[in-house]
């Protein structure tokens, strides 16, 4: 055989297998962001979106381990059934009470919540999370995850509003008891209106997702201030009315398209090792939902 042509050939046939096990799954752009990232770093890895529904989803943990696959993400409806199939939480997943993200190490499975590590360095891009005051809009599962990291992150205080008022008093309690934020429930009755020491509002409800982009956020816009940083959890589309709003009031924005990111940059560093580049992964969301020009 000419020795030239071993060089063109790879090392292996065997591909790192990571993926996404939910229901529905087929809408989950992660999938297009991993692949891109997987090509651009030359890793011979795959990412599959794979539906799993609850009743299936022990089954299907027993086989990513069968087959040893790197890890996998877990969306909705089985970020907290998965816990019954891990060996051990990180610390936020177990305080969040949700994994997105299962790292499988030689069959000892540990559950990760990145969601929230997602939005945090998002922040970063335009904010320090340290000494900051939150008011975060939802008490959801994203909600959770935001209020736990940013406390985590060194958060002086998160304001939690919520309809569902016992929901939202959940997660101001784990906030309050788990980190060294202080955290205060404040029901939401009307618009919102954002406490005037605030300086990082978050929308992280599901209030603007496509198709129903026009929807508003029911917040008294006049009570945000220039220099506030306002953050939006929606990644489709990336400029919601909520940020157009921000934007003209002259807060500091950023969507929700830079939480998607980082939340796959650290699955990716967990599976792989690799600190992924964030802009390639941007770039795809950006082809596939159409532009914007916020940083990653
Ligand atoms: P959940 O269903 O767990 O929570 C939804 C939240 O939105 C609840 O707090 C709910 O309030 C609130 N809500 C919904 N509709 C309204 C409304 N009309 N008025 C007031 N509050 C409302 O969803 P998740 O937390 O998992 O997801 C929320 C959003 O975050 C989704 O759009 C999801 O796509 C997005 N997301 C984005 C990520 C990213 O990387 N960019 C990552 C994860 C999620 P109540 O409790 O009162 O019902």
């Amino acid at each position: 055989m000419d020795d030239d042509r071993s060089v063109l050939m790879p090392h292996t046939f065997l591909s790192t297998l990571t993926g996404a096990f939910a229901y529905p799954v087929a809408e989950n752009p992660t999938v297009a962001i991993m692949e891109a990232a997987y090509t651009h770093h030359n890793i011979d890895a795959r990412y599959l979106n794979c539906e799993v529904t609850p009743e299936q989803l022990g089954d299907a943990v027993r086989g990513a381990v069968a087959m040893g696959w790197a890890g996998f993400n877990c969306s909705i409806p089985n970020k907290v059934e998965v816990i019954a199939y891990l060996d051990e939480l990180a610390d936020s997943a177990r305080l969040i009470g949700a994994v997105n993200c299962v790292i499988n190490r030689d069959g000892y499975l540990v559950g990760e919540n990145t969601d929230g590590k997602g939005f945090v360095e998002s922040l970063r891009t335009v904010a320090d999370p340290v000494g900051q005051h939150f008011f975060i809009m939802g008490a959801g599962g994203a909600a959770r995850a935001i209020a736990v990291e940013s406390a985590l992150a060194g958060a002086a205080s998160i304001t939690i509003t919520n309809r569902d008022a016992a929901r939202g008093q959940l997660v101001v309690d784990i906030v309050a008891k788990h980190t060294p934020a202080s955290a205060t429930f404040v029901p939401w009755i009307g618009d919102a209106v954002v406490p005037a020491n605030t300086d990082i509002v978050v929308n992280a409800t599901s209030i603007g997702l496509f198709p129903d982009s026009d929807a508003r956020v029911p917040l008294a816009v006049d009570s945000l201030c220039a220099g506030q940083v306002v953050a939006d959890v929606i990644h489709n589309p990336p400029m919601t009315r909520l940020l157009t709003d921000a934007a003209a009031h002259g807060c500091v924005i950023l969507d929700g398209r830079g939480m998607l990111v980082n939340q796959a940059r650290v699955n990716m560093f967990l599976w792989t090792g690799i600190d992924a580049n964030g802009a390639v992964m941007r770039a795809v969301l950006d082809d596939l939902f159409g532009a914007s020009t916020q940083p990653i």
